[in-house]
């Protein structure tokens, strides 16, 4: 049996809500996604990437279109201990450098200090969506998983 989430994450990776919207935050994804198992509300201390793993990230070059994903991987586990102050980076199949935040994830993934996720199949309406914009502050990517 898979299960299907839906993650919210700010479009700004290093962008955390104020923390006082946080239970606000929780309460609004309940009524939303009535359905959702479980509902998750995380703060890391520095932007994290989260995929999918193994069922596939879809992540492209946005300026090329080459299939990124395993050199993504490659890149993450060597610069794992500075990618969030450094995450300019050479593409290899084009050559510019970019940041590694400004990748092509096709919804599938991104890179976040904060995510609100909920295991649910349903896509969030994009007034509910804003809804939890204006709360948290920010523009939110909606992402979703199939593990
Ligand atoms: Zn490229």
């Amino acid at each position: 049996m898979s299960e299907n989430w839906i993650w919210l994450i700010p479009n700004d990776p290093h962008y955390v809500p104020p923390a006082d919207t946080h239970d606000r935050a929780k309460a609004l994804m309940e009524e939303f996604a009535p359905e959702s198992e479980e509902i998750n509300l995380e703060v890391y201390e520095k932007p994290g990437y989260f995929g999918p793993g193994e069922n596939g990230e879809g992540v492209y070059c946005p300026l090329c279109g080459e299939d990124l994903e395993e050199w993504l991987d490659e890149w993450l586990e060597r610069e794992k201990e500075s990618y969030w102050l450094n995450p300019e980076t050479k593409m290899p199949c084009c050559q510019e450098t970019i940041s590694v935040y400004n990748l092509d994830f096709s919804r599938k993934a991104g890179f976040t200090r904060f995510l609100l996720d909920a295991m649910s199949p349903n896509v969030l309406p994009s007034e509910q969506l804003a809804e939890l914009e204006a709360l948290l502050g920010c523009e939110l990517n909606q992402i979703l998983i199939r593990i």
